[in-house]
């Protein structure tokens, strides 16, 4: 079968690879749709340990059961299915109180094992949600990130905050701007720094867009929300800088979302946090239940796709995957692999 190979640092390639063989309790899937993540963008560029070559990447996917492996009831051929990304352990003391995204012996596809960058790829039967026949496999295919944005709004305590504001206009960002849309945000903006990015959030309903080259950020949150500041703020980008804009983008007693992952190190004021009564609180991956949400919201048409995700051949998996990396266009901003194309 054709995969879109990661055999050394800084390189890619289309090669052929021996189809995977299921093992018990799992299913052999082929690959419908796998979307390209920032994080395997990232890792790519800064050598991540966590994705170490010879790998093939891709955990956001969904495909079709073509063979059930020893042991599995529940599934059969033909099923078409979204995917949850992490395979966790199920018997951890995280598992067990139904935090399975943050089992400590989780293992990611594409990370130690082989990913959806391919025709094919072995799924353990627990990872399997079956696709609602009001999704299409573009759409599953999208339910992690997807679920990244319910997982975050999940975290937010005030159930109508009248304003919020999320830094990042990637796929999450954007994601996460149309689940607190449809979940009870009054009103959004958005913060980045390319005005193409913005132009996509704007027509997805942000109501102002703030550009963090070019605008004073706390002037514009201040505007846009009378002076008080935001009810919540989301940080969707995870540098230093927009971690400390979205505590101090927020009036006292109220709360931040951190999803993104780009820095460790982080400067915020204590004081503030104290005397302000501010919470931040840390959101990473899913739970099985945000990916139901996510699945719902998509059936629903709840939440848009265009004109900012795109499908490419797995066949242009090396030009893209280069491109992403190298200088992200402005046409579109996510990509979605399409192996059977
Ligand atoms: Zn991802
Ligand atoms: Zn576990």
């Amino acid at each position: 079968m054709k995969a879109l190979f990661y055999p050394a640092w800084d390189r890619l390639e289309m090669r052929d690879v021996p189809v995977p063989t299921p093992r018990a309790a799992e299913v052999l899937l082929k690959v419908l749709a796998a979307g390209i993540c920032g994080s395997e963008l990232h890792g790519f560029k800064i050598h991540a340990p966590r994705r170490t070559p010879p790998l093939i990447l891709g955990h956001e996917f969904s495909g079709e059961v073509l063979v059930v492996g020893p042991g599995v009831t529940g599934y059969r051929a033909g099923d078409l299915v979204a995917v949850n990304s992490t395979i966790s352990c199920g018997i951890c003391d995280a598992c067990v109180d139904g935090d399975p995204h943050v089992c400590p012996t989780a293992e990611v596809f594409g990370t130690k094992r082989p990913g959806a960058f391919a025709e094919q790829l072995a799924a353990p039967v627990s990872t399997l949600i079956p696709m609602p026949a009001d999704v299409t496999p573009l759409q599953a295919a999208l339910v992690e990130p997807l679920g990244n944005g319910v997982h975050a709004w999940s975290m937010v305590r005030r159930r109508f905050p009248e304003t919020v504001v999320i830094f990042g206009a990637g796929a999450i960002g954007l994601f996460t701007l149309q689940v607190a849309l449809a979940g009870g945000a009054g009103r959004v903006a958005l913060v980045d720094v390319s005005p193409a990015r913005l132009e996509v959030a704007r027509g997805l309903g942000a109501e102002r867009t703030l550009n963090a080259r070019t605008d004073d950020v706390l002037a514009g949150v201040g505007d846009f929300t009378r002076g008080r500041g935001a009810d919540v703020a989301i940080d969707a980008v995870g540098a230093a800088a927009t971690r400390d804009l979205a505590v101090k983008s927020i009036r006292k007693g109220c709360e931040c979302v951190w999803l993104g992952l780009h820095d460790d190190a982080t400067t915020v004021g204590g004081l503030d946090i104290v005397l302000g009564e501010k919470a931040i609180s840390g959101s990473f991956a899913v739970r099985p239940r945000d990916l139901h949400a996510a699945l719902a919201l998509l059936g629903a048409g709840k939440i848009r796709l265009e004109p900012w995700v795109k499908t490419f051949p797995l066949t242009e998996g090396v030009e893209v995957f280069t491109q992403l990396v190298t200088a992200p266009p402005d046409d579109y901003i996510k990509a979605v692999l399409l192996p059977q194309a």
